[in-house]
């Protein structure tokens, strides 16, 4: 159910409300009614994605700026500018989704993580023995500076020990992954959170485009907001319902000359990933690496999923963390072609239909002969 509760107002550029569980901040916005559209659109889109994932990210902060739209991996966050449309908001905050899913859910993308923040080119056992005995004398330090009442040193020291305490708890969680994947970030080198974002983006780009096209319930209109000839009023008062008989922008936007690179992402019917020729342009931007699988993400979203659309959303997710892990465990598969990395995630998704057809039947038969799960 909608809860859309203000809790907290800082300060007039800085403000923070609870919409389905997770909590918005929002820094520098232009007017009160703008924080309000942002905080509809994300409860919109919760509320959607609550159908089939079981959890959605705790937190975001959406920063107002010209710089936007735009997801930053490494801080968390969403700016967007003073004239957004809804489009750009699912897009990014698709992005936000994703992260938050991947990092519960991957042990593998974890260990990365850890491997950044404390081992960098040590192992993480040896950067975990190293931060252990830091800890130990450090304890030893504390003491003496509580005996001389040092209380400020002190207590940083001790928000220091706690929270690296805290990170050691995180990385032995994941250590057993050592032996597995350390000769891979060895292969990533010293660029390792570089070498690894230019890994992700090409899925997280696939993914926030799958949501907004989802949430506005047009297929072209990623593509269309990207080529800044949309139609601001038309997405803004459209309804909202996901109809295919609805779908597409052309009769809004016949003047609108699409440069190539925008076309992949307009989720085309009928594209085969055997028969489909990849040009150059789509191994260049991270927008367009996936021509096929939206094509047939289309396919499921107007068939099998036409109405079930979050637990589309939630296999993709699924798939995108199989391939990644897949990728990110195994030297070879660091670098693939577009064609096996369509190939690839199109087999995870039909493996994780498989699976649901066999929760579906486990469902009827055990239950009210309804299939719950939808
Ligand atoms: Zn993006």
């Amino acid at each position: 159910m909608r809860t859309l509760l203000f809790l907290l107002v800082l300060f007039p550029s800085l403000a923070t409300a609870a919409v389905n569980s997770t909590r918005i901040d929002i820094v520098n916005a232009p007017s009160q009614l703008w924080e309000e559209r942002i905080y509809s659109e994300i409860d919109r889109t919760n509320r959607l994605l609550c159908r089939a994932f079981t959890q959605l990210p705790d937190s975001v902060r959406v920063f107002r700026s010209d710089r936007g739209p735009q997801y930053d991996l490494s801080l968390g966050m969403i700016f967007i500018g003073h004239d957004y449309l809804p489009v750009h908001l699912y897009h990014e905050y698709g992005h936000k989704v994703l992260d938050h899913y991947l990092y519960r859910h991957s042990s593998v993308l974890s260990y990365y993580q850890m491997r950044d923040r404390i081992g960098g080119p040590r192992s993480l056992q040896d950067s975990l023995l190293g931060l252990e005995q830091q800890i130990r004398e450090d304890q030893g330090f504390l003491i003496q500076l509580r005996q001389r009442r040092l209380v400020k040193m002190a207590g940083n020291l001790s928000r220091w020990i706690n929270d690296h305490t805290e990170l050691i708890f995180e990385a032995s969680a994941v250590m057993h992954l050592e032996e597995r994947l350390a000769k891979v970030f060895e292969q990533l080198g010293s660029d390792s959170p570089a070498a690894r974002y230019r890994l992700l983006a090409p899925y997280h780009e696939l993914f926030a485009d799958t949501l907004a096209v989802i949430m506005t319930g047009r297929w072209q209109s990623v593509m269309m907001a990207a080529a800044g000839g949309i139609n601001r009023q038309s997405i803004l008062t459209e309804p909202i319902p996901f109809e295919p008989s609805q779908l597409g922008f052309n009769s809004y936007f016949s003047n609108v000359v699409v440069p190539d690179v925008l076309h992949y992402r307009s989720f085309q019917r009928h594209l085969s990933v055997e028969e489909y020729r990849f040009s150059r342009l789509e191994g260049d931007s991270n927008y367009a690496q996936f021509a096929p699988v939206r094509s047939y993400i289309r396919g499921l979203a107007e068939q099998q999923f036409e109405n079930s659309k979050a637990m589309l959303l939630l296999i993709l997710a699924e798939a995108i963390q199989q391939q990644l892990e897949l990728r990110l465990s195994e030297p070879k598969l660091l670098q693939m072609d577009l064609k096996a990395m369509n190939r690839g995630l199109i087999d995870s998704l039909q493996q994780r239909m498989a699976n649901l057809d066999v929760a579906i039947q486990g469902n009827c038969r055990s239950q009210t002969g309804i299939a719950q799960i939808w």
